[in-house]
């Protein structure tokens, strides 16, 4: 068997993340939102609708701008603007309640942003209050946010416990001043700890951290100390995120010293010491990124075989449709999936013009459809039966990359049934893969271009 080193080393190729399949850059710009709303008023099905509905609201104002950041973002230290932005998700939010066939049940709330603690907590309690106004919440519902460390109160956690929240999740990334000052989050091991404390003691019941590698100047002592300080603080979750560097598509990142990045080689020792560090510590790797403590739900839901991936990453709550509002958030009806502009003045104009903002989106064919159930299972469950009414599509894309990665003992395929082996969670996005036509086609055409203008067929970069 080869060590995870050296498939490491194999696999070292960019991979999507699959919160999404097809995943976005296949998605067309959006100029006529009457297909999405008829997605949303009559493709839903009744059924779908009385699992209950997840919804993400994106806050998108920072005070600070952390240079290393791909989010959508707008960086103010201007509190006016809190006022104006809730009106106009509120507004987002009816256009939607008079497509839908009757008041929605929501069973998941996810606040994302951007910092939802930019905003102030009685900002917050009456975003969810005109929320919740006219809906249902589903008996086992389920609120989250995600919290900055250096402006995450006693009173915005207060606030948010009243409105329902039980699950916060930290910003965390590296605790060495030195890192810290080189990605402009600086944020001592003290914030954190109180804020983690605060969260506790105001009823929270599961705080996950986020946790950063790759990020320039860190080396395997600076990972170590990070997360030998995160884990005294014992988050439920974490997610260890590698750092993508693209300054090409994130202006801040052009900030940002390529010099003192970590290479590619360095980089998965960085991994590899973080996944063993929490392993060693009790955390179970849940696949893509994700490692929970063996009491926490998304572990047993990833036993049990419950387990949900959305925009929003893993979760338990497993309903079919996830609106999104707010600048740049995501929508996903199961049918069809739409994003919302990135430009601020454009949202408030389309929504003031009584129009949802998408100018993304994607309606699934059925072969999608199939493919995307493969991907999910993959995901969440770590197996899946093979769907031999895609026949064809199976032996030319799927099969032939099964058996590369059976090879490597990633993956058990036995008749019609895949499964991800120990050895292959840590590369669950490569088995994903295999079920990814679109990729696996445009892969394939730009081999053949690259073969006739003989360039190098795909640059390597975890
Ligand atoms: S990392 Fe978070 S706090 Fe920092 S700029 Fe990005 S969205 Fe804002």
């Amino acid at each position: 068997m080869q060590t995870d080193t050296t498939l490491s080393a194999k696999y070292n190729i960019p991979v999507p993340r699959y919160t999404s399949y097809p995943t976005v850059p296949v998605w067309k710009e959006v100029h006529d939102p009457e297909p999405w709303k008829t997605s949303i008023s009559h493709q839903v099905t009744e059924a779908d609708w009385q699992k209950g509905i997840s919804l993400y609201i994106h806050l998108p104002f920072c005070e600070s701008l952390c240079i290393y950041c791909g989010c959508t973002k707008r960086i103010t230290t201007n509190h006016s603007v809190e006022e104006e932005y809730i009106r106009a998700v509120l507004a987002e939010w009816q256009l939607y309640l008079d497509l839908l066939p009757h008041s929605p049940i929501i069973r998941e709330l996810h606040l994302g942003g951007g910092t939802p603690t930019f905003f102030s907590p009685d900002n917050l309690s009456r975003l969810i209050e005109g929320l919740l106004a006219k809906a249902t919440l589903h008996p086992s519902y389920s609120f989250s946010v995600e919290g900055h460390p250096n402006n995450t109160t006693r009173a915005h956690l207060d606030a948010l416990y009243r409105s329902g929240f039980r699950r916060i999740s930290y910003g965390v990334q590296d605790l060495n001043p030195e890192v810290q000052q080189l990605i402009h989050r600086i944020q001592p091991f003290e914030n954190v700890q109180k804020a983690t404390d605060e969260a506790r003691s105001a009823g929270f019941s599961s705080v996950n951290f986020d946790l950063i590698y790759g990020l320039p100047a860190q080396d395997l002592d600076r990972l170590q100390y990070s997360i030998q300080q995160s884990l005294q603080l014992h988050p439920d979750r974490v997610a260890f995120y590698s750092y993508a560097h693209i300054p090409e598509v994130s202006c801040s990142q052009r900030l940002i010293d390529a010099r003192l990045l970590p290479s590619p080689a360095q980089k998965l020792g960085l991994y590899h010491h973080g996944r063993s560090l929490f392993m060693d510590a009790g955390y179970i790797d849940i696949g893509m990124d994700h490692f929970a403590l063996p009491a926490d739900e998304l572990y047993q839901a990833w036993q049990d075989g419950s387990l949900h991936r959305n925009f929003m990453g893993y979760t338990v709550q497993k309903s079919s449709i996830l609106l999104g509002l707010g600048l740049s958030a995501i929508s996903d009806t199961g049918y069809a999936f739409a994003q919302n502009t990135k430009s601020l003045k454009e949202y408030y104009r389309t929504i003031a013009s009584g129009e949802p903002a998408i100018r993304k989106g994607y309606f699934l064919q059925e072969e999608d459809k199939t493919f995307r159930k493969h991907i999910l299972d993959i995901a969440c469950k770590g197996h899946t039966t093979l769907d031999r009414t895609w026949e064809a599509q199976l032996k030319e894309w799927t099969l032939p990359a099964l058996q590369l990665l059976q090879n490597n003992g990633l993956v058990r395929v036995g008749g019609d049934e895949v499964s991800l082996t120990a050895e292959g969670r840590p590369f669950l996005r490569h088995v994903c893969k295999a079920f990814d036509l679109h990729l696996l086609r445009t892969e394939r055409a730009r081999l053949a271009n690259n073969a006739i203008c003989g360039r190098p067929a795909y640059a390597s970069s975890l």
